[in-house]
């Protein structure tokens, strides 16, 4: 499968914090990277790095092979990246479908074509039925869902996830376990930021190891998180 995806050697500083030191990944078509680590590790921005909403000290982002490194991320998210926010919420006050359209729009002008890809978004992740329902009445499972399907409504190669199912019960983690399968199914690859183990278990086909903004191990999900290294990084917080 080739390349979609690859960072190399990228650091991000705030002030004196190396909040990620040196850490490369690539990612090939319709695989899952998982990327764990404990609280403050640094996941987020790597995300924040490789999508460019923060500013890279070193290292570069090739994106199917272009450089983006140095392209602002709506330039970036036109060209196929396509990402959640841990933090982020909908407009309450919108419909759930005026929710992926305001997305939609980032990357077409034309009504007609948004309005398409935004239902076409909600029914991949099931929420067809809700278009019309104002977003604050959604669950969180399906708020969760919504923010996959703003995602999707950029039409993406890559979806960058940072922590999508934190909150889900058993039954909705199901759900989105087998709803992330079916988009990769279609041909998007999908950098994960994710603390339920299961879900790494069971999604990822390579998984980073991040702590102290340090790669500290990767491999297959069943052997990092046996990796003494590993444990020691997550109990030592
Ligand atoms: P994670 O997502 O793994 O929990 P983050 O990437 O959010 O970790 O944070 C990594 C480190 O960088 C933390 O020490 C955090 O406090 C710091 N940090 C993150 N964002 C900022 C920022 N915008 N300004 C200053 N420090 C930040
Ligand atoms: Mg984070």
């Amino acid at each position: 499968m080739p390349v979609v995806l690859n960072a190399e050697n990228i650091t991000v500083k705030f002030g004196g914090l190396v909040a990620v030191n040196n850490v490369s990944l690539s990612l090939e078509k319709g695989k899952i990277l998982g990327l764990i680590g404990p609280n403050g590790a640094g996941k987020s921005t790597l995300f924040n790095a490789i999508t460019g909403f923060a500013p890279v000290i070193s290292g570069k982002v090739f994106f199917l092979d272009k450089d983006v490194t140095k392209l602002p991320p709506y330039i970036r998210t036109r060209y196929g990246m396509g990402r959640t926010f841990q933090t982020e919420r909908p407009y309450e006050d919108l419909t759930v479908l005026e929710n992926v359209l305001v997305a939609a729009f980032l990357k077409n002008n034309k009504r007609k074509d948004a309005e398409k890809i935004a239902l076409s978004a909600l029914e991949k992740v099931g929420l067809l039925d809700r278009a019309h329902q104002l977003s604050s009445d959604l669950n969180l499972a399906r708020l969760r869902r919504l923010e996959l399907a703003k995602a999707l409504a950029l039409e993406p190669e890559i979806l960058f996830l940072d922590e999508i199912m934190a909150g889900l019960n058993p039954p909705a983690l199901k759900e989105m376990i087998a709803l992330l399968r079916e988009l990769t199914a279609t041909g998007i690859s999908i950098v994960m930021v994710e603390h339920i183990m299961e879900a790494i278990i069971q999604l990822a086909d390579h998984v980073i190891v991040l702590a102290s903004g340090n790669k500290i191990a990767e491999g297959l999900a069943i052997d990092v998180i046996n990796d003494e290294n590993v444990i020691e990084a997550y109990l030592g917080t």
